[in-house]
């Protein structure tokens, strides 16, 4: 079982590096052809409207949204997440190119100027009793999930910052930077 890591922007190179340190073999996708040896894949931190405009250009898109949920399990972090929502708002919302796979309503650079980045601890059940540093940089907001929807983790003000649907998994956050695998071995398992 390879994780496949979609390497076109963004912090891929942080994932790569925590999936290696609890032994699970990485894989740098940067071409359709790379897809298909591998079952899950991660859609990394960076910028949104980069990352998706990128897959548009190497042909990503199609082949990831057909297989996602199924045959592929996805997790995005914080771009990744805007990538994976079907439903964007806020300003350019139309315009960018997504995977559009989870029933996720999500507002892109949603916390406000002053709070663009900050770090709260999070409590994740699933991960276990223990909160997660959650790393928060220019964080979309998760605004509705629809109802096959499993929310995973919200943060004071009851914002979702980490939710499931089936093999489908977002994150606000950057479990990456943290030095804390767990959400990684979480993923493994899904
Ligand atoms: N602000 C970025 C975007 O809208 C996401 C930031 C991140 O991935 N840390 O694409």
């Amino acid at each position: 079982m390879t994780v496949g890591i979609l390497a076109l922007q963004g912090d891929f190179r942080e994932h790569e590096e925590i999936l290696r340190s609890i032994g699970a073999p990485t894989l740098l996708v940067r071409q359709p052809k790379q897809l298909e040896h591998v079952d899950r894949l991660i859609i990394p931190g960076g910028e949104s409207t980069t990352i998706g405009k990128l897959m548009a250009l190497y042909h990503l898109l199609a082949p990831i949204r057909q297989r996602a949920g199924q045959t592929l399990t996805l997790w995005g972090t914080c771009a990744g997440a805007i990538l994976m929502s079907r439903q964007l708002v806020g300003k350019h919302a139309s315009d960018q190119p997504a995977l559009a796979v989870m029933d996720i309503t999500v507002r892109r650079n949603a916390f406000g100027r002053q709070l663009d980045s900050f770090e709260t601890m999070v409590q994740m059940p699933v991960i276990g009793a223990q909160p997660i540093a959650g790393v928060f940089i220019r964080a979309p907001i998760i605004e509705a999930a629809g109802d096959g929807v499993e929310v995973l983790a919200r943060i004071d003000d009851d914002t979702i910052v980490a939710a499931r649907q089936g093999r489908l998994l977002v994150t606000t956050f950057h479990p990456e930077l943290s030095g804390d695998d767990r959400v990684h071995r979480y993923f493994l398992e899904l």
